[in-house]
Protein backbone atom coordinates (compact mmCIF):
# COMPACT_ATOMS: atom_id res chain seq x y z
CA UNK A 1 0.00 0.00 0.00
CA UNK A 2 1.42 3.39 -0.83
CA UNK A 3 1.17 5.58 2.29
CA UNK A 4 0.89 9.48 1.35
CA UNK A 5 3.48 11.39 3.13
CA UNK A 6 3.11 12.55 6.83
CA UNK A 7 2.50 16.55 6.76
CA UNK A 8 4.60 18.63 9.02
CA UNK A 9 1.85 19.08 11.39
CA UNK A 10 0.67 15.26 11.66
CA UNK A 11 5.01 14.59 12.11
CA UNK A 12 4.43 17.29 15.54
CA UNK A 13 0.91 15.10 16.65
CA UNK A 14 2.58 11.48 16.77
CA UNK A 15 5.69 13.23 18.68
CA UNK A 16 7.90 11.98 15.46
CA UNK A 17 9.02 15.98 15.65
CA UNK A 18 9.60 18.24 18.84
CA UNK A 19 7.54 21.32 18.96
CA UNK A 20 6.96 23.77 22.12
CA UNK A 21 3.36 22.43 23.10
CA UNK A 22 1.02 24.62 25.02
CA UNK A 23 -2.02 22.59 25.38
CA UNK A 24 -3.06 18.95 24.33
CA UNK A 25 -5.96 16.92 24.47
CA UNK A 26 -7.68 14.29 22.96
CA UNK A 27 -9.17 16.47 20.01
CA UNK A 28 -6.42 19.30 19.32
CA UNK A 29 -2.75 20.27 19.97
CA UNK A 30 -1.50 23.74 20.77
CA UNK A 31 2.49 24.64 19.98
CA UNK A 32 4.31 27.70 19.47
CA UNK A 33 5.16 28.59 15.81
CA UNK A 34 8.42 28.08 14.34
CA UNK A 35 9.10 31.05 13.22
CA UNK A 36 6.52 33.56 15.28
CA UNK A 37 5.59 36.53 13.21
CA UNK A 38 4.64 38.53 16.41
CA UNK A 39 5.95 37.95 20.62
CA UNK A 40 2.75 35.13 20.60
CA UNK A 41 2.39 33.04 17.75
CA UNK A 42 0.65 29.88 19.01
CA UNK A 43 -1.30 27.27 16.40
CA UNK A 44 -3.71 25.39 17.02
CA UNK A 45 -4.34 22.16 15.04
CA UNK A 46 -7.24 19.29 15.18
CA UNK A 47 -5.65 16.00 15.49
CA UNK A 48 -8.22 14.88 12.76
CA UNK A 49 -6.00 15.18 9.44
CA UNK A 50 -7.74 17.71 7.78
CA UNK A 51 -6.19 19.57 4.99
CA UNK A 52 -7.63 23.07 4.89
CA UNK A 53 -10.58 24.95 6.39
CA UNK A 54 -12.94 23.96 2.37
CA UNK A 55 -12.28 20.11 3.72
CA UNK A 56 -14.25 20.47 6.70
CA UNK A 57 -17.61 18.37 6.93
CA UNK A 58 -20.72 19.21 8.87
CA UNK A 59 -19.65 16.27 11.29
CA UNK A 60 -16.90 18.68 12.05
CA UNK A 61 -18.99 21.02 13.13
CA UNK A 62 -18.55 20.21 17.15
CA UNK A 63 -14.45 19.58 16.52
CA UNK A 64 -14.72 23.54 15.23
CA UNK A 65 -16.58 24.63 18.49
CA UNK A 66 -13.95 22.86 20.67
CA UNK A 67 -11.47 24.32 18.84
CA UNK A 68 -12.93 28.14 19.51
CA UNK A 69 -13.08 27.18 23.05
CA UNK A 70 -9.53 26.40 23.45
CA UNK A 71 -8.95 29.68 22.00
CA UNK A 72 -10.38 31.37 24.83
CA UNK A 73 -8.81 29.03 26.99
CA UNK A 74 -4.83 29.69 25.59
CA UNK A 75 -5.44 33.23 25.17
CA UNK A 76 -6.48 33.71 28.86
CA UNK A 77 -3.24 31.36 29.90
CA UNK A 78 -1.11 33.60 27.45
CA UNK A 79 -2.34 36.77 29.27
CA UNK A 80 -3.70 37.90 25.99
CA UNK A 81 -5.84 39.84 27.68
CA UNK A 82 -5.63 43.05 25.81
CA UNK A 83 -6.38 41.15 22.59
CA UNK A 84 -5.63 39.23 20.02
CA UNK A 85 -5.69 38.19 15.84
CA UNK A 86 -6.91 34.33 15.23
CA UNK A 87 -5.93 33.72 11.33
CA UNK A 88 -6.64 30.73 9.01
CA UNK A 89 -4.65 30.76 5.81
CA UNK A 90 -6.57 28.78 2.90
CA UNK A 91 -5.28 27.39 -0.44
CA UNK A 92 -2.65 29.21 -2.11
CA UNK A 93 -4.02 32.19 -2.61
CA UNK A 94 -4.72 32.65 1.27
CA UNK A 95 -0.94 31.80 1.87
CA UNK A 96 -1.43 28.20 3.25
CA UNK A 97 1.78 26.27 3.45
CA UNK A 98 0.77 23.65 5.50
CA UNK A 99 -2.13 21.60 4.42
CA UNK A 100 -3.31 20.76 7.59
CA UNK A 101 -5.73 22.56 8.91
CA UNK A 102 -4.59 25.80 11.72
CA UNK A 103 -5.56 28.27 13.50
CA UNK A 104 -2.88 30.97 13.81
CA UNK A 105 -3.25 33.16 17.47
CA UNK A 106 -1.03 36.03 17.42
CA UNK A 107 -0.64 38.25 20.39
CA UNK A 108 2.13 40.38 22.56
CA UNK A 109 1.51 43.49 20.14
CA UNK A 110 -1.00 45.81 18.06
CA UNK A 111 -1.62 44.11 14.58
CA UNK A 112 -1.98 46.07 11.68
CA UNK A 113 -4.55 46.30 9.07
CA UNK A 114 -5.04 45.14 5.91
CA UNK A 115 -3.01 42.39 6.38
CA UNK A 116 -0.20 41.88 3.58
P1 LIG B 1 0.50 28.57 6.96
O1 LIG B 1 1.45 29.37 6.12
O2 LIG B 1 0.24 27.21 6.36
O3 LIG B 1 -0.77 29.29 7.35
O4 LIG B 1 1.24 28.36 8.35
C1 LIG B 1 2.16 27.36 8.58
C2 LIG B 1 2.96 27.77 9.79
O5 LIG B 1 3.65 26.64 10.27
C3 LIG B 1 4.00 28.85 9.52
O6 LIG B 1 3.74 29.98 10.35
C4 LIG B 1 5.32 28.17 9.87
O7 LIG B 1 6.23 29.03 10.50
C5 LIG B 1 4.89 27.04 10.78
N1 LIG B 1 5.75 25.87 10.72
C6 LIG B 1 6.20 25.24 9.60
N2 LIG B 1 6.95 24.17 9.93
C7 LIG B 1 6.95 24.12 11.29
C8 LIG B 1 7.57 23.23 12.23
O8 LIG B 1 8.24 22.26 11.88
N3 LIG B 1 7.36 23.48 13.55
C9 LIG B 1 6.60 24.54 13.97
N4 LIG B 1 6.45 24.69 15.29
N5 LIG B 1 6.01 25.39 13.12
C10 LIG B 1 6.20 25.19 11.80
Amino acid sequence: MIMAEKTIFKRIIDKDIPAKIVYEDDLCLAFDDAHPQAPVHVLLIPKKEIASLNQLTEEDTPLLGHLYSIVRKLVKELGLDNGYRLVVNCGDDGGQTVYHLHFHIFGGRPMSWPPG
